[in-house]
């Protein structure tokens, strides 16, 4: 059995005299300890689809199943990072304080919640800016903060809807290799969703290539590359240029075949 599974799922918003089909019919699942990214254009239902996955929005149809439950409403063991880290962390809590903030749901004794707030800053190199505030760090360690947040709440699940839109390239190409390490090393399963179709063959161990909207699942791609990735090495891997063609060509098509114009839609590789 897999450990979520995401069934037919659709989503229709319905507005004052408009309605907006995001997601048509979407089916995949996720095993346990899985690192799946997520890729489509932008405006093609992926925050739609993770904020029905997290059980922050209902589905018009199909369902979200955990271990086999059913979803509704957020499930304790999931943990999201969103891409608004600016909007996410509060400016009046310390670092240390935003990252405790989601285990108050817990319950833990005081010390083991601060064991977990400072294993999970160490772990992703923000071990000296307990007392900081948000708005005295970077964008990159801000969104780290988020992502400290998420691990020290011990998630099976780790949703991640494009952490890193908003931070320069170094620093992306940093934290998308603190991703993987955490993955490794937490055992956590991650579905991590991006536009970026260079992130989404680096990331994934599968990539899943979503339609323009409406959308429906194009190609479900294994990513066989080496699970021992770097950012040199592995982007200039010739089997790295022919996943990344194949997933690009997957959007083109998809643009094309429901957009007559194919500019209608923006969707990022890197030169
Ligand atoms: P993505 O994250 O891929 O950029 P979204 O899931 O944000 O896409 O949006 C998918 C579609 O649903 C877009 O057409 C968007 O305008 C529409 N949409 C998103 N949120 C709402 C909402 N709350 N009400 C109405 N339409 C929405
Ligand atoms: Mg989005």
């Amino acid at each position: 059995m897999s450990l979520l599974d995401i069934r037919s799922l659709n989503k229709t918003y319905a507005g004052r005299g408009r309605t907006v089909e995001a997601l048509r019919d979407i089916t995949f699942s996720l095993d346990a300890g899985e690192l799946v990214c997520l890729v489509g254009p932008s405006g093609c239902g992926k925050t739609t689809l993770l904020k029905c996955v997290s059980g922050l929005l209902d589905p018009t149809g199909g369902e979200v199943r955990l271990k086999g439950r059913p979803i509704s409403g957020p499930p304790p063991g999931m943990a999201v990072v969103f891409q608004e880290y600016g909007r996410s962390l509060f400016a009046w809590m310390t670092v240390r304080q935003n990252v405790a903030l989601p285990l108050r749901r817990k319950k833990l004794g005081k010390a083991r919640q601060t064991e977990l707030v400072e294993r999970a800053l160490d772990v992703v190199g923000l071990g000296d800016t307990h007392d900081a505030y948000p708005w005295q760090l970077s964008g990159g360690m801000q969104q780290r903060v988020a992502i400290a947040r998420a691990v020290a709440y011990e998630p099976e699940v780790l949703l991640m809807d494009e952490p890193f839109a908003a931070v320069d390239a170094q620093t992306r190409a940093d934290l998308e290799d603190l991703v993987r390490r955490l993955w490794r090393d937490l055992g956590v399963t991650v579905l991590f969703v991006t536009h970026d179709i260079d992130e989404a063959v680096y990331l994934g161990q599968r990539t899943i290539v979503l339609s323009s909207s409406p959308t429906v699942v194009r190609e479900d791609l294994r990513i066989d590359l080496p699970d021992a990735r770097d950012q040199l090495h592995t982007r200039s891997a010739p089997r790295f240029a022919e996943l990344r063609a194949r997933v690009y060509e997957q959007i083109q098509r998809a643009k094309r075949e429901r957009h007559p114009d194919p500019g209608a839609e923006a969707v990022t590789t890197r030169p």
